[in-house]
C-alpha cells in the first residue's frame, strides 16, 4: 500500500471531516467501470486525512474508492455537505471567472468548424465554454446549483433543453464524481449528443504524475482517478473515438464509432501495466530513497496537517 492512514509521514493538504456524519449513510462495493473485480489497495487516506480505501483494478489500472457511497448517499452528500467545503460562499461572478481562465476554446480552436450548439453538462457558471458565445455558437447549460446556472443565463447563456441534441457536449470535471461513470456518460451520450457529434471529457489523469504524488488526488468526492490509456478505453466502450487530447486532463472524442473489444483490452492491459510498475518502483527501497530518507528525516508530532483553511478546501 502507498498510503497508509496509520501512518504520519505525509504531507497532507489540511485536515479536516471531509463527510460529517458519516457513519449515518451507506456505503457499496463496487466493479471496476472495466468490469473487474481483482485490485489492490493503494491507500487508505485521502488528502484530507480521512479514512477512504482507494484500490487500484489489476485489469484496467482505474483507481477507485471502494467501498464508496451507495446513489442514495451521494445525493445527500451532493445536497448537504459538498456544496458547503467546495464552493463555500463562492459568488457565481468569481466562479465564472475563474472558470473562463481556464476556458476550453484555446484546445478546440482547430475543430471549431466542426461544430455549433454546445452543451457544458455540470459546467457551475458555463466560464468554461463562455468564449464560444463570443465566438457566435449558441451555448446551453446543465447545472443543478442553481446560483450558479442563474449567473450564467443572464449573460447570455441558455438552459439545458432535453429536446436538443447539441454538436458538442463538454462534462468537464463531472466523470470523477460519478458513482457510475459508464452508464452516466452513456446517458449523456443517448440523452444530449448529436449520434455523429463531439464530447469533450475533462478529468484529472492519475498516471501523469509518479504514485508518490497520488495523494493529493484523493478526496471523498471522487470515486474514480482514470489513466490516460483507461479512460481512452472506457469511452471506446461507449462509441467514442479519441480526436486530441490536451497533454493534461482534456480529451476530445467523436461519437458513433465501432467499439473494438481487442484495441479496448490491449488499452487497457497497458494501462494496468503503467499502474503496476508506478507502484512498485515507489513501493522498491533503493539506495537513493534510503539515503534520502535519512537526510529529509525529522521527527514531527502527530501530522504534518496544515492549519484549517475551509475556503481551499477541497
Ligand atoms: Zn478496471
Amino acid at each position: 500500500m502507498l498510503f497508509d492512514i496509520n501512518k504520519t509521514n505525509y504531507k497532507y493538504r489540511e485536515n479536516f471531516d471531509e463527510f460529517p456524519d458519516i457513519e449515518k449513510h451507506s456505503f457499496q462495493f463496487t466493479k471496476c467501470t472495466c468490469g473487474a473485480t481483482e485490485s489492490i489497495v493503494v491507500s487508505t487516506v485521502s488528502r484530507h486525512r480521512n479514512f477512504l480505501p482507494v484500490v487500484a483494478c489489476t485489469k484496467c489500472g482505474t483507481l477507485r474508492a471502494n467501498p464508496y457511497f451507495t446513489e442514495e448517499t451521494a445525493s445527500h452528500y451532493y445536497r448537504n455537505v459538498y456544496g458547503n467545503t467546495h464552493r463555500r460562499g463562492r459568488p457565481p461572478k468569481e466562479l465564472f471567472e475563474e472558470q473562463r481562465r481556464k476556458s476550453i476554446a484555446p484546445f478546440l480552436s482547430d475543430v471549431v468548424e466542426d461544430f455549433d450548439s454546445v452543451l457544458d453538462y455540470g459546467g457551475g457558471a458555463g466560464g468554461r465554454t463562455a468564449d464560444f458565445l463570443t465566438a457566435g455558437k449558441p451555448v446551453s447549460l446543465h447545472e443543478v446549483e442553481s446560483n450558479y446556472s442563474q449567473y450564467a443565463y443572464d449573460n447570455g447563456i441558455l438552459p439545458y433543453d432535453k429536446e436538443k441534441k447539441y454538436d458538442l457536449v463538454v462534462v468537464s470535471h463531472v466523470i470523477e464524481h460519478m458513482i457510475d461513470p459508464v452508464r452516466q456518460i452513456n446517458e449523456i451520450i443517448s440523452q444530449c449528443c448529436r449520434p455523429d457529434g463531439l464530447l469533450l471529457v475533462a478529468t484529472p489523469i492519475i498516471d501523469r504524475q509518479p504514485a508518490r504524488q497520488w495523494l493529493q488526488h484523493f478526496h471523498i468526492a471522487h470515486k474514480y482517478y482514470f489513466t490516460h490509456d483507461a479512460l481512452i478505453g472506457l469511452m471506446a466502450g461507449l462509441g467514442g473515438k479519441l480526436v486530441k487530447y490536451n497533454g493534461n486532463d482534456s480529451f476530445l472524442f467523436r461519437l458513433g464509432a465501432e467499439t473494438d473489444a481487442d484495441a479496448i483490452g490491449q488499452l487497457y492491459a497497458r494501462s494496468a501495466e503503467r499502474i503496476r510498475k508506478a507502484i512498485e518502483a515507489e513501493l522498491r527501497p533503493s539506495r537513493r530513497s534510503l539515503l534520502s530518507f535519512f537526510r529529509f528525516w525529522r521527527p514531527h508530532s502527530h501530522s504534518q496537517a496544515a492549519p484549517r483553511t475551509p475556503e481551499l478546501s477541497p
